[in-house]
Order: structure tokens, then sequence, then C-alpha cells
């Protein structure tokens, strides 16, 4: 996902050459907005962490791009790409440490494993908007 700060920051396009420049093939993309109940299911592993009220709220401020990429690897090297949570600690030329404003304002979502990525991508896609 790009985030609400993000798309309210006019990222989409920065954010989108850095990941295609990247290697990844976009399999699926939309342009969107979660509700509540979307933020909290999304997020539900967060659930009893003092940020998630705030994380919702920021989650469902505004409109998100949700997206499926494909690469060998895929996982491990969007986390590189992206870089560490809070920007802060980022590295240099990773997406957050670009365009991220704080930890929890933090520009991107990526999944943490390739059983959670298929969890999240069915989340935001039916079969037939994957390519
Ligand atoms: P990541 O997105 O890097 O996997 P986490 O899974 O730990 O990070 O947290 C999920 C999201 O919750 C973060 O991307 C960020 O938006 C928010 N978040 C994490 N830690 C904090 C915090 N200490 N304060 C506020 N928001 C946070
Ligand atoms: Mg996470």
């Amino acid at each position: 996902m790009i985030k609400p700060d993000a798309v309210e920051n006019g990222h989409i396009g920065g954010i989108l050459d850095k990941i295609t420049s990247a290697g990844f093939k976009i399999v699926a993309m939309k342009y969107t907005q979660l509700s509540r109940r979307d933020a909290q299911a999304f997020y539900a592993i967060h659930k009893e962490r003092p940020f998630f009220g705030e994380l919702v709220d920021f989650m469902t401020r505004g409109p998100i791009v949700s997206a499926i990429l494909e690469k060998d690897n895929a996982v491990e090297d969007f986390r590189a790409l992206i870089g560490a949570t809070n920007p802060a600690d980022a590295a240099e030329g990773t997406i957050r440490k670009l365009f991220a404003t704080s930890i929890a304002e933090n520009a991107v979502h990526g999944s943490d494993s390739d059983e959670n990525a298929a969890i999240e991508g069915s989340f935001h896609f039916a079969g037939r908007e994957i390519f």
C-alpha cells in the first residue's frame, strides 16, 4: 500500500517509479479508501498496541494505492527497498527515507512474509483483478 500521507503529499508517481525501477512487476493495483473495519482487520495483529487507534485513524483518513507486486525474493527485497519502519532509521535512498514523515506516517506498507503477502493480496483483490 501507498499510505494516505504519501498520497496527500503527491508521492504516488515517485513511489511507483522506485518500485518498478527496482524490478517489481505490478500484477494488481487500485486506488481505494479503507473503511475503519477494513483497517482494523488488516492491522488486527497490532490491536493491543498503544498506537492501534492512531494507526486506524491514519489509514482511513484518505485514499491509498494498493498493489500486488511480483519479483524473485519479493518480500525481502521490498522490505529492503522501503526501509525501516521509522524513517529516521531508514537507509539512504529507501522509499521511507525519501517519502515518509514519521514512524506513524511512513508512506508505504510491505508484507512481512510470503504467507502474509498471500493473505493481504486476497484482502485487497479478487482473483479476476490479479494479472
Ligand atoms: P512495518 O510497517 O514496518 O511492518 P509494523 O508492522 O511494526 O511496521 O507497524 C505497522 C504500522 O504501524 C507502521 O508501518 C506504522 O504505520 C505504525 N506504527 C508502528 N510503530 C508505531 C509507533 N511506535 N507509533 C505510531 N505508529 C506506529
Ligand atoms: Mg508490519
